[in-house]
């Protein structure tokens, strides 16, 4: 429908970037209002993802693809020098998708975890993964906002664009059988402005209303948790860090991210109340409570010390010895980023569908997860990766970008990456929030085992990597 027009639309695109500094991100109101092969709702990591994979695919690159998002354009002003609170681990996974779409040489500063440990309070137990046979580095700790100034400009770089200020405000998706002019996707924008397109990409967050539109509803509950963030500083002149630690307490585990030396990013999960108390703290009081979490000693209940001394006996018998060895204390505190600390409500919620006629959900938009796997954002690129693929195939065929064949190749996929990491995650919240004896002598036993069986170390790593 589009195609006699795309090459000359894209060309012109490009001449247009070109006369405009290459330091700068793209930051147009845009001009969306017309008709469009692909519409991304929501200018997100993984909405501005979508549009910079559709737009470096050598089949899809010259199709006519637009993201519209809500908020004002970014100031185009250079890195703050301090961190922001908003980190990702990035898996070696989605730094391929971002060296793929040309995103990677723009991130301007990110952290590489090379160990990552992983205890608790109630046992000694513990796992430690590190990459001693392979190069390849566990995560990549990177600032949310530099992932998104990166995916900016490689989308500039392929001659896409953002259009800020634009919130989608009324969504009217074909019906089945609708007559081939009808069939096609119209959007209203909040300013009154028109689009239509063949395929609408909802990445519009976990409250989607893309997905409302599609009148899909979703499973899911709240944890009455909240993450509770910040940027903290370490002592100078310690070891190197690279250590991701992560400490199991009954109320919520809390992860320390490495950011650079002398800075850490701070995940801490626990009760709404909990949070509240934090973020109420003055800042040394927080680093007291913070260093008191991460360093505490607890007596383990003498059936699970007994438990967990009996299986490391049994596996020492298997010749399986934990390559771990004892618990290593994290870095200690020593103060906080001023304003850095925040908090965000945490909940697992997911789509019973992820497309309807003309429309995918991708991202936060498909899927909510708990941060302890520090996982959704990886699953959301992970859907742009296979979206993008099951779209190429599609054009490349000559096909219809909307078909519903296509579309339920990549739901049936993303469906199954989803589903066992949201059951593993909350699981593990669930598991690891008792203090019940069987229980905390059942997940000790268990940790020990991953630990000591090289195969689940495997396999745990791969997971963690994927
Ligand atoms: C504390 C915390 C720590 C985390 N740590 C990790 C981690 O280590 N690793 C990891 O992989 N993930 C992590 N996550 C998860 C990750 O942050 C999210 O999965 C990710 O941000 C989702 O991105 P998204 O683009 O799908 O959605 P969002 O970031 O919510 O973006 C949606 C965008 O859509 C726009 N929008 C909404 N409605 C409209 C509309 N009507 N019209 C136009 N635009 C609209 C919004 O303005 C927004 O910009 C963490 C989450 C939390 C809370």
């Amino acid at each position: 429908m589009l195609r006699s027009s795309r090459h000359l639309w894209s060309a012109g695109r490009r001449l247009c970037r070109a006369a405009s500094s290459a330091a700068d991100p793209p930051s147009g109101a845009g001009p969306p209002a017309g008709e469009y092969d692909v519409v991304v709702s929501g200018g997100g990591m993984v909405g501005l993802a979508a549009a910079a994979a559709l737009l470096t695919d050598p089949v899809l690159r010259d199709y006519r693809v637009t993201v519209l998002e809500t908020a004002t354009p970014p100031a185009n002003k250079p890195l703050p020098d301090e961190f922001s609170n908003r980190v990702c681990a990035l898996s070696p996974a989605t730094r391929r998708l971002l060296e793929r779409v040309g995103a990677w040489s723009h991130v301007e500063r990110f952290s590489t975890t090379q160990h990552m440990q992983i205890w608790e309070t109630c046992s000694d137990a513990m796992i430690r993964f590190e990459n001693l046979e392979e190069p390849e580095d566990l995560a990549y700790i990177v600032e949310n906002d530099v992932i998104c100034r990166a995916l900016r400009r490689a989308l500039e770089d392929a001659g896409g664009e953002v259009a800020y200020s634009s919130a989608v405000s009324e969504i009217h998706l074909p019906t089945v059988g609708a007559a081939p002019t009808d069939d096609q996707v119209r959007l209203q924008l909040a300013d009154g402005r028109e689009l239509t397109c063949a395929l609408l990409v909802g990445a519009d967050g976990f409250n989607s209303a893309v997905r409302r539109a599609m009148g899909v509803r979703t499973l899911g509950w709240g944890y009455g948790q909240r993450a509770v963030v910040a940027t903290l500083k370490l002592a100078d002149g310690g070891p190197a860090n690279t250590v991701a630690w992560q400490r199991f307490l009954p109320t919520g585990p809390l992860a320390l991210l490495p950011l650079s030396d002398t800075r850490s990013s701070l995940v801490w999960s626990t009760s709404d109340a909990d949070a509240r108390r934090l973020l109420s703290f003055a800042d040394d009081d927080f680093v007291d409570a913070l260093n008191g979490a991460l360093w505490a000693e607890h007596e383990a209940a003498p059936a699970v010390q007994w438990a967990c001394d009996a299986t490391r006996g049994l596996l020492g018998s298997l010749g399986l010895r934990s390559p771990s060895g004892p618990v290593q204390l994290p870095p200690s505190v020593t103060g906080l980023v001023p304003n850095s600390r925040a908090a965000f409500p945490l909940a697992l919620q997911h789509a019973e569908n992820y497309v309807s006629r003309r429309a995918v959900l991708v991202g936060d938009a498909a899927r909510r997860i708990h941060p302890l796997a520090g996982q959704g954002a990886n699953l959301g690129f992970g859907d742009v990766s296979e979206l993008t693929e099951v779209l190429s195939a599609a054009a490349a065929r000559g096909g219809d970008l909307g078909a519903p064949a296509q579309l339920a190749e990549y739901e049936t996929a993303r469906q199954r990456a989803s589903a066992a990491l949201l059951a593993l995650t909350d699981g593990l919240q669930r598991l690891y929030g008792t203090e019940l004896a069987p229980l905390v002598l059942l997940r000790s036993v268990g940790l020990q085992v991953c630990d000591a069986v090289p195969i689940v170390r495997r396999l745990l790593m791969d997971r963690a990597r994927a």
